[in-house]
């Protein structure tokens, strides 16, 4: 894990590509604020619980129900994508925002960031195939081989890993 500016962390893979789509996107006139990368089993762990109790202080729930509100926007410890270094949620103002890609920075990103190996990772529209809520603010490095496809194709990583499967049924599953 190298820095990436900001205290946030990444793969050194996803930072090199980070680096590249920053400074790309800087020539065109615009930034963004990374919020979150690379984040520990614990540090998934606390924010977890912080959503958990946030939900209650703000709800009369019980606690399942309240894990269950709290999982749409922050992933249990040990299923959250942070911890493998090469997801990163960023922002044009600092938080995460449910209009990201409304924003110049975030129609930037749509038709931009695939040709630096990220994508899109839980696309509003395909909720039902991530099991997750649209974030629009969350990206993960997948590498330009596949996020070009997938682009192309307009695939999230679900489909893409279910069309790879199909077509290389015998493949070793590899870490994408
Ligand atoms: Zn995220």
């Amino acid at each position: 894990m190298i820095p990436s500016g900001n205290d946030i962390r990444l793969s050194l893979s996803a930072a090199a590509a980070y680096k590249l789509m920053h400074d790309a996107m800087a020539n065109d006139g615009y930034a963004v604020i990374p919020l979150s990368g690379y984040r520990s089993y614990n540090e998934q762990m606390a924010m977890y619980g912080e959503q958990v109790e946030l939900v209650r202080a703000e709800e009369e729930v019980t606690l399942e129900e309240a894990k269950f509100i709290a999982e749409k926007t922050v992933a249990e410890a040990g299923s959250s994508e942070h911890q493998y270094g090469n997801s990163i949620d960023i922002s044009s103002n600092g938080e995460r925002q449910t209009d990201f890609l409304s924003t110049e920075q975030g129609r930037w990103m749509t038709a931009n960031a695939w040709k630096y190996g990220f994508i899109l990772r839980y696309p509003a529209g395909k909720s039902d195939i991530t099991g997750r809520e649209g974030e629009p603010w969350h990206y993960r490095y997948v590498g330009t081989v596949h996020s070009e496809y997938m682009n192309k194709y307009k695939l999230c990583l679900e489909e893409y890993v279910a069309l790879c499967k199909a077509e290389c049924p015998d493949a070793v599953e590899e870490e994408l």
